[in-house]
């Protein structure tokens, strides 16, 4: 090993607290320090920012960062300064105070990295400002701002390439969008002349579980997935505003917390639901695709679509806004017959041009394909990327091959019964024709009448619905836009109408209610409560630092100290996301939880509290018990409540009085008497 790269090693250990770098990261990084223009094209979660930071910290002189994501900044801003990095940020989101401390950073050329919002570049001062700011390195985050023809184009991010040839510095630009009429663009408008060294990550993501299932009471199936995961935070996509509202109420009902957001919402409590989410520890938010874009948590858990998303691009997006940490994230997204008549539907009535509709049409089949997928379904995901993979393990499939059957002469019959009535109708009443039921519909119309009626009577009603939902998800019907809700056969039908060709269908949808997706838990069951009370301390901290509490320590590093235990500051510094500065901020207050006598915090007394008010006071209560476990000078011996009792505590609101003490008795009350009453008072 060289000596930058001696020193790359050292820095990422030293003050990122990471023992490897990510696949990718180490190329990309020396590329970057050795000033070499570079263009990054790394997943979601890939690790681009450390592509950034750690190049800068090597470097002399000042890194410009340009990311149009103000949230994200901010967050950043402060984890580099929680390493003891000096970094700062020019957002509209900045106090008075902030923005001057940065002037006067950048003044005496102490800052090493300076965070900058695209809008700043229009201002006429930014030239001034940072032609004299030693700048030696340009970066910018979210590159694909500058394609024009994308979902995010920034007008402010075409004035990048002007700052770059104003500066006369290298450019690093870094993007997860990957296709290659974008990254063309990027090239041209940031990089103009010049070829970057580029890198291509790929578009996979291990560590996100992908099912799917057919709908089938599908409130249940939310909540039942929502339960096997309480206390993670989450995101329940919609197609509706109102229903982001009903189940964010069901799922307050079953006893999480849960906020609504929509596109109909004030601008205000949008806001208000966006820092929420941003900041506290496993709250849920009921979506509708409005929310995303500016949410940037590196520690979401899961992603549930309660309806189907519109394309394969827009799955691929919303799943992959879980798990950007790295660590396991799980996703499930239902599906159902209504919810391709609506996506059609959609597409059909869009005022688009007939061949940008065809594509959407594609764009939907390729997402019904991984639907109905027979095998595993990241290796068909990332098919459609043109990236090849074996088969995964980690999806539904893998884990649990579905049972088929030979469906060829189902979907003759089906598509016989649709012919024979004119294209004209939808499946409940072909379903009444091929199980040969004498409706009053079928009667009046004569179809007790048709070769076909009661064909079909070897398979029940449910049965012909899955069918149904089969065909339309592999595009051999589609509904008509012109005559609501009848099904009409397309050309892809033909061949196996007419015998040339067979099909297999899945029986797996078939079956009943699925059994309940089990949560694969963090840790062993054994490290669980210790992973509560870690939690707790990190809320805690944050809370007092106004800072989400991934900010203090990614779930990853309390993970391993629930795990391994260190018992000394040494073996602290041992655990992975842990660099020299955090471990004299907080390796102490951490430290003290694993070896003191920490209570089990996840007591079913705790799980009992109702409301979040008393659960937050409960978990305050068991973070001041931590600090007091071995008394206010750490030297005396392990006391500890209850969790029964905590839970009592907690219910007693502000005016506790002497309540508390007759509650505690004297010997807890010597303790924590007065530490718990603050706590309480503050609530
Ligand atoms: P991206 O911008 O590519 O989506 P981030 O830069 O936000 O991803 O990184 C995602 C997460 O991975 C962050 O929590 C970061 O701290 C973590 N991370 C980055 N590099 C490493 C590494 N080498 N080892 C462990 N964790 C890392
Ligand atoms: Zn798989």
């Amino acid at each position: 090993m060289d000596g930058a790269a001696a020193n790359a090693h050292t820095m990422l250990s030293e003050t990122f607290g990471f023992d490897r770098f990510r696949p990718m990261q180490e190329d990309i990084v020396t590329s970057v320090t050795d000033g070499e223009d570079t263009l990054a094209i790394l997943p979601t979660g890939g690790g681009k920012s450390l592509c950034y930071q750690l190049p800068a910290l090597l470097r002399p002189g000042l890194t410009v960062v340009i990311s149009p994501l103000i949230a994200l900044m901010r967050d950043q801003v402060r984890a580099l300064r929680e390493a003891g990095v000096a970094a700062g940020a020019l957002t509209s989101g900045n106090t008075e105070d902030e923005t001057n401390a940065v002037f006067e950073a950048l003044h005496a050329g102490t800052l090493k990295l300076l965070y900058m919002a695209p809008e700043r570049l229009a201002s006429g001062g930014t030239d001034r400002l940072l032609s004299q700011a030693g700048v030696t390195l340009l970066a910018v985050d979210e590159a694909h701002c500058v394609s024009q023809w994308g979902h995010d184009f920034r007008p402010d991010y075409l004035r990048i390439g002007a700052l770059r040839r104003m500066l006369d510095v290298p450019l690093a630009a870094f993007t997860a969008t990957a296709d290659s009429e974008t990254q063309a663009e990027i090239i041209t408008r940031l990089f103009g002349d010049t070829n970057p060294r580029t890198f291509l990550g790929g578009f996979d993501r291990p560590n996100i579980h992908l099912a799917f299932a057919a709908k089938n009471k599908p409130r249940e199936q939310i909540l039942g997935f929502a339960a096997a995961r309480k206390g993670q935070s989450g995101i329940v996509y919609c197609g509706t505003r109102a229903k982001t509202e009903t189940l964010a109420k069901a799922l307050n009902d079953a006893g999480h917390s849960a906020l609504a957001y929509h596109g109909g919402m004030d601008p205000d409590t949008r806001r208000e639901v966006e820092r929420r989410f941003q900041t506290d520890d496993g709250l849920i938010v009921v979506a509708t695709v409005a929310f995303g874009m500016g949410i940037d948590k590196p520690d979401i858990r899961w992603v549930a679509h309660a309806d189907m998303p519109k394309s394969i691009e827009a799955y691929y997006q919303e799943i992959g806004r879980s798990g950007r940490d790295g660590d396991p994230a799980e996703t499930l997204t239902l599906y159902g017959a209504d919810d391709i008549r609506f996506r059609r539907m959609q597409i059909d009535e869009s005022l688009a041009p007939p061949e940008r509709r065809m594509a959407d049409h594609g764009r939907l089949n390729a997402l019904l394909g991984l639907a109905e997928a027979l095998g595993c379904r990241r290796k068909q995901l990332l098919g459609y990327f043109d990236e090849a993979h074996d088969a995964c393990g980690n999806c539904d499939l893998c884990t649990t091959p579905p049972e088929t059957f030979e469906g060829t002469e189902a979907v003759m019959k089906a598509l016989s019964a649709i012919l024979r009535t004119g294209e004209s109708f939808g499946a409940g009443h072909l379903i009444d024709i091929l199980v040969g039921a004498t409706t009053e519909k079928v009667r009046t119309r004569g179809h007790d009448k048709l070769p076909t009626f009661g064909v079909g009577q070897d398979i029940d009603r449910r049965h012909w619905t899955a069918i149904f939902r089969q065909m339309m998800g592999h595009d051999l019907v589609r509904p008509d836009p012109e005559r609501h809700g009848a099904l009409r056969m397309t050309a892809i039908a033909r061949p196996i109408l007419k015998g040339e060709q067979a099909i297999t269908l899945r029986k797996d949808a078939l079956t009943a209610l699925p059994r309940r997706p089990q949560a694969k838990a963090m840790v062993s069951e054994e490290d669980a409560p210790l992973l509560s009370a870690l939690k707790a301390k990190r809320r805690a901290l944050a809370e007092a630092r106004r800072a989400p509490a991934y900010v203090i320590f990614p779930d990853r590093t309390l993970i391993e100290m629930a795990e391994k235990r260190p018992q000394t500051l040494d073996d602290m510094a041992g655990i992975s996301g842990i660099g020299e500065k955090k471990l004299e901020r907080y390796g102490a207050a951490f430290l003290e939880i694993i070896t003191g006598e920490a209570a089990a915090p996840n007591h079913p007394a705790r799980r009992k509290l109702s409301g979040r008010a008393a659960a937050t006071i409960y978990d305050r209560l068991l973070a001041a018990q931590a600090d007091l476990s071995r008394g206010p000078d750490g030297t005396g011996k392990p006391m500890s409540c209850s969790a029964a009792l905590l839970a009592k505590i907690a219910a007693l609101g502000p005016n506790a009085g002497d309540r508390l003490n007759q509650l505690l008795g004297d010997r807890l009350a010597d303790r924590f008497g007065p530490a718990f009453a603050e706590v309480l008072a503050e609530n």
